[in-house]
């Protein structure tokens, strides 16, 4: 007969898919609990009177101890041999031999097996009192409901044997009476325990449970029939429906390994997708989800992989062993925990208002994993990044909200923040992203893209000695678009390598036209992230120098230090083989991250670019007055040269000449133009003497 799940074992959030949402032995008392206690005493008291009821009532016809005694028995037995299903519900052929006993004896010894049974199957698998009470009285209300049917259906029913044909409906009609009984009592508490929408458990199994039921029940007149001729035949004929039996354990098992991380034991991807599904609808959001949210979160290790390199696969995987209880003893009734492979791991908070509270419980998560892990006498200091997506906010399906978190999960490991809401603003995926990833494509291999020039001054004499290439994008109809509107998506999506070649190309054409006029510039580049990575990127260099005959030295290359931290020695080796050809390297933005100082002085850099934060406001805030002299200072004593960018006034100007700075860049010298303009100025100025552009 169909029952409640039992408890799981241990703290594990895990194992077998009916385990739905099957809950740590730490977490929190479930939101609905006065409601489900409630559930449960109606459901047991209306099995408790239905069972004295039974008792009470004598059976008329004859009754054959020795049969009422096998059924029993054999009731017990299988009753001990469930197969599990889906959300939480369990089958087994038991109803058979309770139906047979009803048939045989009268509905005294069979509600009262149908109890006993319940409640013995479940002690002796040590699942608590109350769970095998509450299964017990269930099956003693549903059975004692099918009894009642069949006696209103057929009220001399009890002095006879149901073997005829015309008999079939009226069983399949107590059956009916006991599947529905049956089958809601459980979905009920079910519901009200897993904290589920009612339909979203009553519906999925309706039709296997339904129809088991009903085959079961038919198989008791066979029963009784075989039972009549000799006791014996009764074991004989289990022999088919244990061969049926087996097969279908197998297959339930089957699945619920399919659902199943081998390593850890835990749920795995496919398992925590369907899962979600049925917490989140098909076809939006179930009724008990409503108005009260879910988060998606994806948590990655940070540096999984150097403690699989370092201490080996082993230790790898005993920490992956231990990632899950962890995890769960942070999480709540109807939450869900799964490992998605690797060192990522999925959680569904199931009851989160808004985005506030989804960081809050991400962070509590994440605490979770701060304390050392002891693994093989070692004790591992491990962090997580999360990344996360909220219903119905960033997605209304499984798919999307996972993606999104996914997304989410990249950028926190970026910004090294720990837990980042999803944001569309900087998904690259996003549908908009995409789009406008496409047009840049295409903007790049036309001339869409449009580089302005801002000018570089020597502060000692005021001389324009360079300018730093600005990149701009003509979008068709979105205007002169900013390079931070479009190039970190350049970046995120590998079209960084082109995109800065598109801008060296026509730098260093317009770098020879300078210089073919009698202006010698310098040009700086600014450089993403990746480009760095690959070795290719001195080649291209190369060639494009030999191609437009600008001197190496007269090329700039100005990276941030997010560049170099991504990968240190790769960056550096790459940076030495361009300076070793002449080109010369800035450190772009400096001040804003976080490379140490000793870190600086073995960087192949040449010049270091104060960042325009510190410089325009130095002249009314003191702090920053003090990191752009240290800065100099620095740059100085490691025969570095400095810029200021973020030039705004001339008070800056006076007071970076005192200080002792090289060079300076900003708006009160010339905003970013197109080379033109910038040309027409630099022949005035060739021709009236040197004098600032304005
Ligand atoms: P950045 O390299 O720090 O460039 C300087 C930015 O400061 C420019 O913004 C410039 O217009 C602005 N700026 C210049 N003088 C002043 C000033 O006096 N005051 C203020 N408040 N701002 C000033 P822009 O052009 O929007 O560029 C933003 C960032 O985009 C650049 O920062 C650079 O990191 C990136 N970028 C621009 N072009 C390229 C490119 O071709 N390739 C790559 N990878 N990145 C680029
Ligand atoms: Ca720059
Ligand atoms: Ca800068």
């Amino acid at each position: 007969m169909n029952r409640l799940l039992p408890e799981r074992r241990g703290s594990h959030v895990s194992g077998p898919l009916p385990a739905l949402l099957d809950v740590p032995a730490s977490s929190p008392p479930p939101r609905n609990r006065l409601a489900l206690r409630a559930y449960v005493t109606v459901v047991m008291l209306g099995g408790a009177i239905m069972l004295a009821a039974g008792l009470a009532s004598s059976s008329d016809g004859p009754v054959d101890p020795a049969r009422v005694a096998l059924f029993a028995v054999l009731a017990l037995l299988t009753e001990l041999l469930p197969i599990r299903l889906l959300r939480g519900f369990e089958l087994n052929v038991s109803l058979s031999f309770v139906f047979a006993l009803l048939l045989a004896g009268g509905p005294g010894p069979a509600l009262a097996v149908a109890a006993g049974a319940g409640v013995v199957a479940d002690l002796l698998q040590r699942k608590p009192l109350w769970r095998g009470l509450f299964n017990g009285l269930q099956a003693a209300l549903a059975l004692g409901a099918g009894a009642s049917a069949l006696s209103l259906l057929d009220p001399d029913g009890h002095t006879r044997m149901f073997a005829s044909p015309r008999d079939l409906p009226i069983i399949a009609l107590a059956a009916l009476v006991i599947f529905a009984v049956n089958h809601f009592a459980v979905a009920g508490a079910l519901a009200l325990h897993q904290g589920l929408p009612l339909t979203s458990l009553v519906g999925p199994d309706l039709v296997l449970h339904g129809t088991s039921t009903l085959m079961m029940v038919i198989l008791a007149p066979v029963l009784l029939v075989a039972s009549d001729h000799s006791l014996f035949l009764v074991p004989l004929l289990l022999v088919p429906v244990g061969a049926v039996y087996f097969a279908a354990r197998a297959l339930s098992e089957r699945d619920r390994q399919a659902f199943t991380d081998r390593l850890t034991g835990l749920n795995n991807r496919a398992w925590f997708h369907e899962a979600a599904s049925i917490l989140i609808g098909d076809d939006g959001p179930a009724p008990a989800v409503g108005g009260r949210g879910l988060a998606v979160m994806l948590i990655d290790l940070d540096r999984f992989k150097e403690v699989n390199d370092t201490l080996g696969h082993q230790v790898g995987d005993q920490l992956l062993e231990q990632i899950g209880p962890r995890l769960s003893s942070t999480l709540a009734e109807g939450d869900l925990l799964a490992r998605f492979g690797g060192d990522e791991f999925g959680i569904l908070l199931n009851g989160v208002p808004d985005a506030a509270a989804a960081l809050e419980r991400g962070g509590q998560i994440l605490e979770g994993l701060e304390q050392p892990f002891p693994l093989s006498g070692l004790s591992l200091d491990i962090e997580a990044s999360m990344g996360i997506a909220l219903y119905p906010e960033h997605g209304t399906d499984v798919d999307t909200l996972v993606r999104r978190a996914d997304v989410a999960m990249y950028l926190a490991k970026e910004s090294r923040r720990g837990a980042e809401i999803y944001n569309a603003g900087r998904d690259p995926y996003s549908p908009e992203k995409l789009t406008m990833l496409g047009e840049l494509r295409r903007a790049l291999e036309g001339e869409e893209c449009v580089l302005h020039y801002q000018p570089k001054a020597r502060i000692s004499d005021g001389v324009i000695v360079g300018a730093e290439v600005l990149l701009r994008w003509a979008h068709p109809l979105r205007g002169l678009l900013a390079p931070d509107a479009f190039i970190p998506l350049a970046e995120r999506t590998g079209l960084s390598r082109s995109l800065t070649l598109y801008v060296l190309e026509r730098a260093l054409k317009q770098c020879r036209r300078w210089h073919d006029l009698g202006l010698s510039l310098t040009v700086a580049v600014n450089l993403s992230v990746r480009n760095l990575h690959d070795g290719t990127f001195p080649r291209d260099v190369r060639r494009l120098l030999d191609e437009t005959g600008v001197p190496a030295s007269s090329l700039q290359l100005e990276i941030t230090e997010g560049t170099v931290m991504a990968d240190p020695t790769r960056v550096s080796r790459v940076l030495q083989i361009l300076r070793n050809m002449g080109v010369e390297i800035a450190l772009d933005d400096f001040g804003t991250g976080y490379s140490s100082l000793s870190y600086l002085k073995n960087l192949p850099v040449d010049e270091l670019k104060i960042d325009k934060s510190f410089v325009t406001t130095m002249c009314v805030d003191a702090n920053d007055a003090a990191i752009v002299r240290s800065t100099i200072d620095l740059a100085r004593h490691l025969g570095k040269r400095t810029v200021a960018e973020g030039v705004e006034d001339q008070a800056v100007w006076d007071q970076l000449a005192k200080l002792g700075c090289e060079v300076a860049q900003g708006f009160w010298l010339g905003r970013p133009t197109p080379a033109d303009d910038l040309t027409r100025v630099l022949l005035q100025r060739e021709a009236s003497g040197p004098a600032l552009l304005a």
